[in-house]
């Protein structure tokens, strides 16, 4: 009879998150590393399907792990990018005040970025007008210098070809986890079983499912949500210099719709977050399955008991129609004409943890662990970004 094949660390995943801690462990010595992931290709999912953005560290709560993540993690990222000569923009981002009432945060959001080690002024119109001439605000806006925007395709893949090349690390792509025995850490996948030291779980959209198999995210239960974008036609790309956001509702995990303008000098609007019905529903109806009753039900109740939520489900779905995407994203410039924008096949799905113990919306990332195994639970947004400096800092808390 075949032995069962041995690694070392086996990881779940080759998102930015799996990718990233891998290339950690390989640098602190690390050997017999296997990824697995259930795609052919890679950056199949919210890896290579966000916008890209090089966040700040403006928005998070002081303290918070994705506080302590995102400025390094941005640094870390450019680093990356200018070593395997990746384009990055760095055309800083305004956040603007569509409204008086909305100041009050923007300097909430001020204090917050200061703290966070982040570069930002408060600027007057004056001042918005030289940075982003087609920018709105009402009296004053945030600028923050050390934005950044890169292609996250190009990211994902200067990172796989990385990795690839290293002999201590197998990455099988086409490979999905389907069980675990957590006793003798023995991971079954679609090509046969391997035993592992330690199992690392960074599936994304899937992580609590992965880590209910070790008795992990007990009370957690991901939902998803989806980002639609939208694009300025040819020809109307000056419109935007950089990055221009509403400041958002700070008690929510989502920024609103914005404008971007990516590596390639495109500009997108959005992303939405729409309450999906599957965690691969990119489409209308592509992607959902056997996972939507409880998915539907998950919803059902927070629309009940999470006034966030309920508001998010009430004024999303409307962003389907063009009319409302337009008028929130006018809000934002002084000129734009409903005939400037298109429609864009970008779209990502955004998992988002919820605690099914008091039906809220979490808002950090979340990792349990014990000596065998390690779940990264609640990867949202700016996860990308911090990726770099998360990896270490797991590898540096969990396993070193
Ligand atoms: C629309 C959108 C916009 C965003 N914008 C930004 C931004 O501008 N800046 C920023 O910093 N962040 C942004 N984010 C967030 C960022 O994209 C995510 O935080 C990050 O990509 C999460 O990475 P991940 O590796 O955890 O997940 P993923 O990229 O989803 O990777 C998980 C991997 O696990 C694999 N997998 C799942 N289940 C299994 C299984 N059973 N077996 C094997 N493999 C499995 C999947 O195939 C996938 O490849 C955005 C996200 C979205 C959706």
């Amino acid at each position: 009879m075949k032995a069962t094949p041995k690694a070392e660390i086996v990881i779940c995943g080759a998102g930015i998150i799996g990718l990233t801690i891998a290339r950690a462990l390989l640098s602190n010595g690390h050997k017999n590393i296997i990824v697995i992931d259930k795609e052919q290709n890679i950056a199949s999912h919210a890896s290579g399907r966000n916008s890209g953005v090089l966040h700040a560290g403006i928005y998070y709560a002081p303290g918070s792990l994705r506080a302590k993540s995102c400025l390094s993690g941005n640094f870390q990222m450019k680093e990356f990018c200018r070593e395997k000569g990746i384009p990055v923009r760095q055309n800083g981002k305004v956040i603007v005040a569509r409204e008086k009432s909305e100041l009050e945060t923007l300097h909430e959001l001020y204090a917050r970025a200061s703290e966070n080690g982040a570069k930002v002024e408060i600027i007057d119109e004056k001042r918005l007008a030289e940075i982003e001439p087609n920018a709105k605000t009402c009296g004053e806006a945030l600028f923050s210098h050390y934005t950044a925007v890169v292609d996250p395709k190009l990211v994902m893949q200067a990172l796989y070809a990385e990795l690839e090349a290293d002999k201590n690390i197998d990455i099988q792509l086409g490979n999905a986890f389907i069980n675990a025995d957590p006793v003798t850490n023995t991971i079954v996948t679609e090509r046969g079983d391997i035993k592992c030291d330690l199992f690392i779980n960074a599936s994304g959209a899937y992580s609590d499912k992965v880590a209910r198999w070790f008795g992990f995210s007990q009370k957690y239960k991901l939902i998803p949500f989806k980002g639609i974008y939208k694009k300025l036609k040819k020809g109307k790309e000056h419109l935007v210099n950089g990055s221009i956001y509403p400041v958002p509702n700070i008690k929510n995990p989502f920024l609103g719709i914005h404008f971007t303008k990516g590596a390639s000098g495109d500009v997108y609007l959005g992303p939405t977050a729409i309450p999906a019905f599957g965690r691969e529903n990119y489409g209308l109806l592509s992607g959902m399955d056997l996972g939507m009753p409880s998915i539907l039900f998950q919803d059902m109740v927070l629309f009940f008991k999470n006034e966030k939520f309920r508001r998010i489900a009430l004024d999303e779905p409307k962003k389907y129609f063009f009319s409302h995407f337009y008028s929130d994203a006018r809000r934002l410039v002084k000129k734009i004409d409903p005939s400037d924008i298109e429609n864009s096949p970008k779209v990502g799905i955004r998992p988002q943890l919820i605690n099914c113990e008091n039906n809220s919306l979490m808002m950090d990332f979340v990792v349990e662990n014990d000596k065998k195994s390690i779940h990264i639970l609640n990867s949202i947004s700016p996860a990308f970004t911090g990726s770099m400096f998360f990896a270490d800092m797991v590898v540096k808390n969990y396993i070193d």
